[in-house]
């Protein structure tokens, strides 16, 4: 057992900012310590794909918090120095330049990165991920010249950064595997509102293709080969494909992992001083009654709170609805709850579908309600969290009428 009390965060972003601002705010006055791979201090990333890629949002408005904010509360952030290494039995983590520092807790707050495209040419300039704050600089610059862009994977990610390349002039094609966008986390009822939404907007919208290289010229991409032979040109190429968790300095100390670290509902992971937290870790939840890895913000926000009091020895659950939201053209929308691809047995909707200003609901058995967006229509996600939460059957026909108030449903 160490007498070491540092609590050490492995992950500068937004869920490791936010553990260090718990345990500071619960009032642990020892030493905290935080690695970040990247040279900038913590930031927000749901700006890069909207606001900051228009260039609406100035850089400064990003970040977690000030520059001041770390040396005023005692945190020592070590930038550009990522964790290489976990020794558990010592209580140390090894740091890129050779140091060494001890922890009593540490947390995992490594996030997730974006998955590679394998395809021939995919490493041509002009092929675009987006996850860090320098990706979306490169990708504001690129489309400030491109007049034609490609989006490979029609999900968050590459939905949204289609319509800023739509916003920056540009014309758009977004090339999906399955039919529609969004298909597996929304279902066929919603994808096909989405597919409206861009096809609206002037995106050439392509579903059921399969890529089979990314073309170019002297080194740089000028298109998409699709299997059926068909070219699409392209000046630049956006890869959106989804993401994988940064779990190998996990796996690499023989902590349990399966689709990220795998913790219960205290954020503690097979190893009790060890802690994960935001897209990495695969929690228990309560409410759910299973493990799910939430690669949204509000979970990168709230998750690490819990982890850090959990840290300093305080009894806690996280269990707060699984929370997300985008913003896409004139569409914002807000979505509660949790459902696996085909886990519903009906998505019902009150409100305006045509006009985009309603609200869905994924109903499961009964009509309990998993899960609920509301698109265009506002103050209604804390309702919405509480039917979710209070897993009551409800009337089907009170749920679609927009005279009903949800509140009273969730009461029952
Ligand atoms: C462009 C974009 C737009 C998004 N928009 C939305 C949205 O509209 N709504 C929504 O709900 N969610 C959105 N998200 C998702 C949301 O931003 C993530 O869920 C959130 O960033 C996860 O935070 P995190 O701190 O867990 O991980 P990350 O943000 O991935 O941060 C982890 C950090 O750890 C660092 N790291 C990795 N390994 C090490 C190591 N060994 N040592 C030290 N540091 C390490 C990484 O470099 C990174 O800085 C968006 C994400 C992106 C990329």
């Amino acid at each position: 057992m160490t007498t070491d009390t540092t609590r050490v965060i492995a992950g500068a972003s937004l869920a490791g900012a936010k553990a260090a601002e718990t345990l500071r705010a619960e009032g642990f006055d020892g030493p905290v310590v935080m690695s970040g791979q990247e040279a900038e201090r913590p930031y927000e990333r749901p700006p890069l794909s909207k606001d900051y890629l228009l260039g609406k949002a100035e850089r400064e408005t990003i970040y977690v918090h000030p520059a001041s904010w770390y040396a005023d509360n005692g945190v020592e952030l070590r930038l550009g120095v990522p964790v290489t290494g976990i020794d558990p039995a010592a209580h140390e983590v090894g740091l890129a330049d050779g140091s060494r520092v001890g922890y009593a807790r540490l947390l995992l707050a490594t996030g997730s990165s974006p998955r590679p495209l394998s395809v021939p040419g995919a490493d041509l300039d002009g092929v675009l991920y987006l996850r860090s704050l320098g990706d979306s600089d490169r990708i504001r610059a690129a489309f400030a010249d491109a007049s034609r862009v490609a989006v490979i994977g029609a999900g968050w990610i590459g939905l949204e950064t289609a319509a800023a390349a739509r916003a920056a002039g540009a014309d758009v094609t977004v090339l999906e595997m399955a039919e529609l966008p969004l298909q597996r986390v929304l279902g066929r009822q919603v994808a096909r509102i989405f597919a409206g939404l861009h096809r609206d907007n002037g995106v050439d919208l392509r579903g059921g293709v399969q890529i089979d290289e990314i073309t170019g010229s002297d080194g740089k991409a000028t298109g998409v080969r699709l299997a059926d032979g068909s070219h699409v040109a392209a000046d630049v190429v956006i890869v959106g494909v989804g993401i994988t968790p940064n779990s190998q300095l996990a796996s690499a100390a023989g902590l349990e992992v399966d689709n990220g670290i795998w913790v219960n509902a205290q954020l503690r992971s097979s190893d009790p001083d060890i802690f994960a937290a935001g897209d990495v870790a695969n929690a228990f939840h309560p409410l759910l009654g299973k493990h799910v890895r939430v690669e949204h913000w509000a979970n990168a926000l709230n998750q690490p709170q819990a982890a850090a009091k959990a840290m300093l020895g305080q009894d806690v659950a996280y269990d707060l609805v699984p929370y997300f939201y985008t913003d896409q053209y004139d569409l914002g929308m807000e979505y509660a709850g949790y459902v696996e691809p085909d886990g519903y047995d009906d998505v019902v909707f009150r409100g305006d579908v045509d006009g985009r200003e309603f609200i869905a609901f994924w109903l499961g058995d009964e009509g309990r309600v998993l899960a609920g967006m509301n698109v265009n229509v506002w103050d209604v996600n804390d309702a919405i969290q509480a039917l979710v939460r209070s897993g009551r059957p409800v009337d089907v026909a009170a749920l679609c009428d927009p005279d009903t108030s949800l509140e009273s449903l969730a009461e029952g």
